[in-house]
């Protein structure tokens, strides 16, 4: 049996009818850029998650960048983020020329809040929250410090789309929301797409005009603006799955209580669930300390896994000048160096399941 780390054949096949009628629909509508279904996929995707505004983008890249460009943000701010954030993260405060600040993360792999005072200093402006692998962080927290200090929140959704804290989605924590919808997300479009949420107006108006070249009336131009739209055909395909999310979101669950249930092996450390919070799962990320030896025994019964992340932003290439090296965070490292995230796709078998944990509790 050949179990890839992800499949995304069969959540299209699934709803294959829908998807393709809305295609159709339109390619034959004759308007292909901001029309009907950005407007109605913002409705829809705002409501879902509790917010007031949705600016729909062309990019989980682009909603961090645009975010941090309508708050103002420049060089010479500080950003306060976790040190084992995805890259795009960081990309979306460095593209605005400010500076970010890192900080370990938890035993949950997101943020680790008792560490976030002791970096704020007179130029801090953010705090940019990255929801890993689907988990929520202690939002209540998060918040309250950035009140203490007068702070704007920036939540990294792109990997959460749906997760909860003490009931509330993430996205609607914060001062502004950011999505991405690339294919693999647990929300994913069939091509590039992102989103903003947020409850304050004035952002969504100002950050509709940054995507397109900081216009709101056609030939006016505000900002030095961005091309970041959300296409039609993307919104579309969106709105089919966003009806389908819970559903799918319900499968992903069953599959990682089953993996949390009956993986039992003590060189294989299990993620974790902090108290009041949720995953929707966008990963099931183990810990080894035989990392390389659990890939390959993994790959010799032919099942694939992917290490999200290899290196941490902060000793990329791309960050050189940040002037960081190996040991400035060790747990980060810790991490990079032991993470290992197993099959998890919607249309999973149980037959699939049971191979994957059998060799998982096989692996010494
Ligand atoms: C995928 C991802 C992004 C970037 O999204 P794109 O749509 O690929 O630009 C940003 N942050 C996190 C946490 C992500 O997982």
């Amino acid at each position: 049996m050949n179990i890839p780390c992800n499949k995304l054949s069969s959540q299209f096949f699934k709803y294959q009818e829908e998807y393709e009628n809305k295609v159709i629909e339109v390619l034959r509508s004759g308007w292909y850029i901001l029309g009907n279904e950005v407007k109605s996929f913002e409705e829809e995707f705002a409501s879902f998650n509790g917010n007031k505004y949705c600016v729909g983008l062309a990019s989980g890249l682009d909603s961090l960048v645009l975010a941090f460009d309508s708050l103002g943000i420049k060089e010479g701010d500080e950003v306060i983020c976790q040190a084992n954030a995805y890259i795009a993260s960081v990309m979306g405060i460095t593209r605005n020329g400010a500076t970010p600040i890192f900080v370990e993360p938890d035993e949950y792999y997101n943020i680790d809040i008792s560490k976030i005072e002791e970096k704020i200093t007179i130029k801090t402006k953010a705090i940019l929250v990255v929801h890993l692998y689907g988990q929520s962080a202690n939002m209540e927290k998060i918040c309250d410090i950035a009140k203490k200090y007068n702070l704007y929140v920036v939540e990294d959704c792109a990997q959460s789309h749906g997760a909860m804290y003490n009931g509330k989605r993430v996205g609607s924590f914060g001062t502004i929301g950011c999505f991405s919808f690339y294919p693999s997300k647990n929300l994913g479009a069939f091509g590039d797409a992102g989103a903003i949420t947020t409850d304050n107006e004035e952002l969504s108006i100002k950050i509709k005009k940054l995507r397109n070249y900081g216009s709101g009336k056609r030939y006016y131009n505000e900002y030095i603006g961005y091309n970041s739209r959300l296409d039609e055909i993307q919104a579309g395909l969106l709105r089919v799955k966003l009806k389908h999310l819970e559903e799918l979101t319900k499968e992903r669950e069953k599959i990682c209580n089953r993996y949390l249930k009956e993986i039992k092996n003590s060189n294989i450390v299990l993620p974790k669930i902090l108290d009041n919070s949720n995953t929707v799962w966008h990963q099931f990320v183990v810990r080894s300390d035989k990392r390389s030896e659990l890939i390959d025994f993994l790959s010799n019964k032919g099942i694939g896994s992917i290490i999200h992340y290899p290196i941490p932003p902060y000793l990329q290439e791309a960050y050189r000048y940040l002037g960081y090296k190996k040991g400035d965070f060790s747990i980060t490292e810790k991490y990079s160096d032991t993470v290992l995230s197993i099959p998890l796709y919607n249309g999973m078998t149980e037959e699939e399941q049971d191979t994957v944990i059998n060799a998982l509790n096989e692996f010494n």
